[in-house]
């Protein structure tokens, strides 16, 4: 065990202006505060703290860290409180250690409920300040390293499994990866005892056969050396969990991995880490496509090396990894070493960095997005999904790092910065360029967003977009959205049959009279119903002036009878077509749906009567060697009054407020009657919608086309067949 003037020293070494008399007391004061407690090994309490501060130092965390380290169970464990440790430590070391303190003045409902209802207390704390996390990490990591005291096996297991799940993703985001390495091993051989030690004998017996680690990073080191190259060569070996972790992802055995040994060439400045690769491929056989250059581009998390493999000096494949003492410590340390290099080039900088905790808007953000979770298992679960989930990262164009779900695309992008910008969004740039909103975005990309106000969600958007924050906008807006259009729809097919047969007014109290035969809720909802077709205007306005309706069915007996005795072919059939059998049944072929007045053919079906193409319908081809199957047939040159034929549209409209209502107004006007209404896509700057208008035949429907093509709102049309 540390004791306390060594700890002060070790602190002092990286340290030279460390606030000694603050460690000192804070020593003192957590020995007193925890007077005869014991730990589980029997070993005074006191051991715990010093041990934790100790790992502390050797991140090189600064003073009020360590000194937290030392108090850090005085909170949870003894009779302190926060206000005798504000007086005594100041308000810094009083936050810190209420921030790793577990909540103690509740009582819960479940084991699971306290679990998770600390974990969010400690989210919020780490993010208010990282160092709480380091400082718990360090607390983590004494108590995994004694986790064998503990005599009860589950309790063991429960505790390792509670690292894994929250502690190891948590440093593991921070770039702490010697504690999330030791954690993680340390962690699975209480887990899964067995499979850790059939992995230890294969290493054992490999170590025999290669040499060891030492063997070879002598010969590396004096080989350097006598280039008269000054540099330190570290060998390390995989961890059995990692060496698990890799077979099981990449369906390995242990002898089909290459990397479980990796050297390290720590030198003392950049230009040294290229003398050192020169040297090393001159003097080994360098294997082909395995060099990377991480130092002229280093990876989006700051990680810098120069990475290569040779076929090293005993004829075994070797990875060698080259960087600068400041690449390594930031490699193995993360924040923790970021921060102290930011403290000796600019302790100003440095504090600002840390108050704002400027790179784990991640946090922030992870925090926001559990936020509405009430219940306390799924907020767990829910935070694990999010720290275990592989991530892309990503700047903002300020440099911010934002960490999105892989695969994200730049509309994932604009929804995590906030659920306006993502609506809005009309252009993205990856790195300056303009790229496709669908484009997969790669770690290290910056992203920058245009926003438009006349942009919003298209439905395409949701085959892409990756992240449930995404997601979740777009349909909540489509939904919204659709809905309005529908009952704006829904009333304006209302008011035109109004308008058009003149019917008195209608207000939404007449049509909360008919509700319930309608079978609506609500007056929005007739409007639905009327806009999807569920519901015939006529249906409503005949419940509320049933004496209309009389009127009107004489008024349409009448029409039937004048147009009946008009009509000589094909009483039978709705509509009247020259060269057919009285009595033949007609269809209509949808694939083209000719309009009277444009020229026909008929084609028998056995038991189905007569189809109607178009003369120049594409469908005919089929029964181009059956010509004992065509009839010539032409229309007749009266139609029933009421027929109407159904012509099917692709419209584009402007995307802007009212180009809809211009389009059903032009339809109404023209006399056509639209049947079916849906928005095919929609776009940046235009909607195609797809329109179904009956209407009376070719004359009709050239008039039609005319007005459609005359209106403004709209930007093109074609008629769909087939
Ligand atoms: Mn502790």
């Amino acid at each position: 065990m540390i004791r306390q003037y060594e700890l002060i020293d070790k602190v002092l070494s990286y340290n030279p202006k460390a606030n000694v008399a603050l460690l000192n007391k804070a020593y003192v004061y957590s020995m007193k505060a925890h007077g005869n407690q014991k730990r589980a090994s029997g070993e005074p309490y006191l051991t715990h703290p010093l041990a934790v501060a100790d790992i502390l130092a050797d991140l090189k965390l600064d003073d009020a860290s360590i000194a937290v380290g030392l108090l850090h169970d005085t909170l949870e464990d003894t009779l302190s409180t926060f206000e005798e440790i504000e007086e005594l430590f100041g308000r810094d070391v009083a936050e810190l250690t209420d921030g790793v303190t577990k909540l103690s003045m509740i009582k819960f409902d479940s084991k699971k409920q306290e679990q998770a209802e600390n974990f969010r207390k400690l989210l919020m704390a780490m993010s208010k300040d990282i160092r709480v996390l380091l400082i718990k990490l360090g607390d983590r990591l004494h108590n995994i390293r004694t986790l064998h005291h503990v005599p009860k096996v589950e309790k063991r297991v429960a505790k390792a499994q509670e690292t894994m799940d929250i502690f190891v993703p948590l440093a593991d985001r921070i770039g702490l990866y010697t504690v999330k390495t030791e954690l993680e091993d340390s962690c699975f051989k209480v887990i899964n005892p067995t499979a850790y030690e059939k992995l230890e004998e294969k290493m054992n017996t490999m170590r025999e056969e290669m040499g060891t680690v030492e063997k070879m990073t002598k010969i590396i080191q004096e080989d350097l050396n006598k280039a008269g190259l000054n540099v330190q060569v570290v060998g390390r070996e995989k961890t059995i969990f990692s060496i698990h972790r890799k077979m099981q992802r990449k369906h390995l055995k242990f002898e089909q991995l290459t990397d479980i040994i990796a050297y390290r060439v720590i030198t003392n400045n950049k230009q040294k880490c290229y003398e050192v690769l020169g040297h090393l491929h001159d003097k080994y056989k360098a294997i082909p496509g395995r060099f990377k250059d991480y130092i002229s581009s280093p990876k989006p998390n700051g990680y810098q090396s120069l990475h290569t493999s040779v076929i090293g000096p005993t004829g075994d494949r070797v990875e060698i990894q080259i960087r600068t003492q400041e690449m390594h410590d930031i490699a193995e340390n993360g924040v923790a070493a970021h921060w102290l290099y930011k403290m000796q080039s600019n302790p100003e900088e440095a504090e600002k960095q840390l108050g704002e905790n400027i790179q784990y808007k991640w946090l922030k953000r992870l925090i926001d997005s559990l936020q509405d979770t009430k219940d306390p298992e799924e907020f767990l679960e829910n935070a694990k999904l999010d720290l275990f989930s592989e991530n892309t990262f990503v700047f903002t164009p300020k440099g911010d790092l934002v960490s999105l779900k892989k695969g994200a695309t730049p509309l994932d992008f604009a929804y995590s910065i906030h659920s306006e910008i993502g609506n809005q969004c009309q252009t993205a740039k990856v790195n300056g360029r303009v790229v496709p909103l669908r484009t997969q975005l790669q770690n290290g990309d910056q992203v920058s967003i245009v926003t438009n106000k006349a942009q919003h969600p298209s439905p395409a958007w949701r085959n892409f977009v990756v992240t449930g924050r995404a997601k979740s906008a777009i349909n909540r807006y489509l939904h919204l959205q659709q809905l309005d259009e529908q009952i704006r729809l829904g009333k304006e097919i209302l008011e035109k049959i109004i308008l058009k047969d003149d019917y008195p007014t209608v207000t939404e109290k007449d049509l909360t009279k008919v509700l319930k035969e309608v079978g609506a809720k609500e007056v929005q909802d007739v409007y639905l119903a009327l806009a999807q077709g569920r519901l015939f205007p006529r249906q409503v306005l005949d419940l509320l002036f049933p004496h209309k309706k009389k009127e009107r069915a004489e008024q349409s007996k009448q029409e039937k009878e004048e147009a009946a005795a008009k009509k000589v072919n094909s009483k039978s059939s709705a509509v009247a077509i020259d060269g057919l059998t009285d009595g033949i049944s007609i269809h209509i072929a949808k694939c083209c749906s000719p309009l009277p007045g444009e020229e026909i053919v008929g084609i028998v079906n056995t038991g189905r009567g007569v189809t109607i193409h178009a003369k120049n319908c594409d469908t005919l081809e089929k029964y181009m060697d059956e010509p004992e199957r065509w009839l010539n047939v032409s229309w007749s040159g009266e139609q029933p009054v009421n027929q109407a034929f159904e012509v099917r549209f692709r419209i584009t409209i402007q995307h802007q407020p009212g180009a809809l209502s211009a389009l059903t107004t032009c339809v109404f006007n023209q006399g056509g009657n639209i049947t079916d209404l849906q928005m095919e896509q929609r776009g940046l700057d235009s909607n195609v919608m797809l329109c179904a208008i009956e209407v009376k035949d070719v004359s009709h429907f050239k008039r039609l086309s005319t007005a459609l093509g005359q209106t403004e709102a709209i930007v093109g049309f074609e008629r769909l067949k087939g």
